[in-house]
């Protein structure tokens, strides 16, 4: 398994916003969402590479900066360091790259289960594109799941970004879960609400929604029409609380 960074922080996004929350970023994802524009300069060859905000989680040109771990309790070990001058237990939040590809992972398996029985709530970042066997996997029954299924302006084929069988899964199966879709000014003069319900499709849980941008200003250009795109659908806003705090700073 790979670590890319673990920090204790607030929750920025979705149904959580503002609660005090352990963020956990694992290495890897399945896709790339290159239209998200999010520029980064790679170690390896100092070329421009284009995709997420958490591009240095999802590309391999990042890869010397994680940290390999073959033993869960290490990686416990090392997680929990962020809470012992602490006395309660914020949320824990595993995140990416996307971490359901690890999701039958020993190590990575071995932590969850450690950090539930710590006592921790644990929640998902996830892009929803991942079948869980949740019979064979059972702990994944006790885990809030934050679907953000990717949309069109993602740059991601629909095959690849919509798996309705993994999400109906997750949202019949888990803990909780709600959905959080990230959305553009651009995006929303498309038939976007098409979009969401064909997605949503089958699922009655919350509906959040966020303007895209890694810098306060990129949100502050398409967070009103989010926003009022939230209010005419009776969908929930939602803010990137970090970002106004702290920027497009890594590790707060
Ligand atoms: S799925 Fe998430 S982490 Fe992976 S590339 Fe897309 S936005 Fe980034």
């Amino acid at each position: 398994m790979h670590l890319v960074e673990s920090f204790l922080s607030i929750q920025g996004e979705g149904k959580y916003a503002g609660h005090p929350s352990l963020f956990v970023r694992f290495g890897g994802c399945n896709l790339t969402c290159k239209d998200f524009g999010c520029e980064f300069i790679s170690p390896l060859d100092g070329s421009k590479l284009v995709g997420c905000d958490s591009l240095y989680a999802v590309s391999g040109h990042f890869k010397n900066e994680w940290e390999r771990f073959e033993n869960a309790h290490e990686l416990f070990a090392q997680v929990i360091s962020h809470v012992k001058n602490i006395d309660y237990l914020p949320h824990l939040v595993i995140t990416g790259g996307e971490p359901l590809i690890h999701y039958k992972n020993s190590v990575f398996y071995g932590f969850l289960e450690l950090a539930l029985s710590y006592g921790f709530d644990v929640f998902f970042e996830t892009n929803a594109s991942v079948e869980i066997d949740f019979d064979r996997f059972d702990l994944y029954k006790k885990i809030g799941f934050c679907m953000s299924v990717k949309l069109s302006n993602s740059g991601e084929p629909y095959e690849k970004r919509v798996n309705k069988k993994a999400i109906q899964n997750i949202a019949a199966h888990s803990k909780e879960a709600f959905f959080k879709f990230v959305l553009d000014k651009q995006t929303l003069k498309t038939n976007v609400k098409k979009e969401i319900e064909d997605i949503i499709l089958g699922c009655n849980i919350p509906i959040f929604c966020m303007p895209l941008g890694k810098k306060r200003a990129e949100i502050s250009k398409n967070a009103s029409a989010v926003a009022l795109f939230c209010v005419k659908n009776g969908y929930n806003y939602s803010d990137r609380i970090h970002i106004n705090l702290w920027g497009d700073r890594k590790g707060v």
